[in-house]
């Protein structure tokens, strides 16, 4: 049964209490953790520009023990979280475009894919996911509100620039007919409305098509102490169970899932109507090593301690630093660290600047909250602190040789999993 007491900020102007699970409509829910009140992520103001009246919202996470779904707290109108001026491409990271063209591969593989297959990306950002299908010849479409459908387009990914929707489904179905594969990375645990969504997914899908979900995976963001994944834009935190719970409410039953690197450790998980495909022991096998219940509850008991004490310990080692008059930047200024920066209270005192590489649409704001200006990362080399922190610290390994190589000389910090130099 659905439930009928969902918070809806869509459309508010403003937020929504999630007073009753996103999913499952249970209450009360357990409080998790409170990081404190947080800007909008996306929420960049150009560099220069006077400190004006800017929203913060509450960010707090709840747990259901009816469906183990873990969520955000507050429902945020997404106008606010995705501005049409949304400065994020999925194309940017190499670790993201390796990924799709695995999804890609994987998928085509297990499907059989061939040349007259419908691949419905919702959330197709730039069209790098997309771009993989076409490539193997497959007919492609994607769903994106934000102005980063226009780079998709010109790039001969057709791409319809709206929020998706049961209404958007059912256009997509008549006029393209019914899909194969209905993709979501990275955007089904954003969307506020998540009944309408999977709703809309299945109208779009073949009776043997397969929904293919990505999300950040709990468990991983517990393991590694991710609360920096933790912001307005991600209102739910799948573990496969509850998860499965949410596809389970509308006749899909999930045949197919695994971990995967993006993001700092995700989830793909394969999902089709009841029936139409064999399940694979991968799915057993991943509930099985989930904690659940009251092991669920210890489980985040022990994350929020250990979110507090991390939290400490980066600052005394800045507190070292700047005791010795040490200059401190930090390396890319991905959401994520909107979200560190301002629950650990970092600021241009304590952060010189921030570097991205070339071609980032963050170059020239400052940090969201702060007076943390991003720079273009020829400042680094050139200015030489004596440290940099790595805020975009998942990919570190990839990061910190580029960076050497380049010629940074100063040392480098990980803020996360355990605050330390490199
Ligand atoms: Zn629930």
């Amino acid at each position: 049964m659905r439930p009928t007491k969902i918070a809806r900020a869509a459309g508010s102007g403003g937020s929504v209490p999630v007073e009753y699970c996103q999913v499952c409509g249970h209450a009360p829910l357990d409080d998790v953790l409170s990081l404190g009140y947080m800007p909008p992520v996306n929420q960049m103001v150009p560099i220069g520009t006077v400190p004006h009246q800017q929203p913060w919202f509450p960010t707090n996470l709840l747990y259901c023990r009816n469906c183990e779904l873990v969520q955000l707290g507050l429902a945020v109108d997404p106008t606010i979280i995705f501005p049409p001026e949304y400065p994020y491409t999925s194309g940017t990271t190499k670790l993201l475009r390796d990924n799709f063209a695995d999804l890609q591969r994987e998928s085509a593989a297990m499907l059989g894919l061939g040349k007259d297959d419908l691949v419905v990306d919702i959330g197709s950002n730039d069209g790098t996911l997309l771009s993989n299908f076409k490539t193997a010849g497959s007919r492609v479409l994607g769903i994106e509100p934000t102005d980063v459908g226009d780079i998709a387009n010109k790039r001969g990914i057709p791409t319809i620039k709206r929020y998706f929707g049961p209404e958007v489904a059912r256009e997509v179905a008549r006029e393209h007919g019914p899909a194969s594969v209905v993709t979501a990375a990275n955007c089904f645990a954003h969307i506020e409305d998540v009944h309408s969504i999977v709703d809309g997914i299945v109208a779009m899908l073949k009776d043997d098509g397969a929904f293919i979900s990505e999300s950040h995976y709990l468990i991983g963001l517990l393991d590694t102490l991710q609360y920096d994944t933790i912001y307005h834009e991600h209102l739910r935190y799948y573990s496969l169970a509850s998860l499965k719970h949410l596809l389970g409410m509308h006749g899909l039953e999930v045949f197919h899932a695994r971990p995967i690197p993006s993001h700092g450790g995700s989830i793909r998980v394969y999902a089709a109507r009841q029936g139409a495909h064999t399940v694979q022991d991968s799915v057993r096998r991943m509930l099985a090593a989930e904690p659940r219940g009251e092991a669920m509850v210890k489980r985040l008991a022990d994350f929020r301690r250990d979110v507090v004490l991390s939290k400490l310990r980066l600052l005394s080692i800045l507190r070292e630093l700047k005791e010795k008059g040490q200059r401190v930047a930090g390396i890319s200024a991905p959401s994520r660290a909107s979200t560190l920066v301002n629950y650990v209270g970092l600021d241009e005192a304590l952060i010189d600047y921030v570097c991205e590489i070339p071609g980032s649409l963050k170059i020239g704001k400052y940090m969201p909250g702060t007076q943390i200006p991003v720079l273009d990362e020829a400042k680094l080399f050139e200015d030489q602190p004596d440290c940099a922190v790595i805020f975009s610290w998942h990919i570190a390994d990839e990061l910190a040789p580029k960076l050497k190589a380049k010629g940074f000389r100063g040392r480098l910090i990980t803020p996360l999993p355990v605050p330390r130099f490199l």
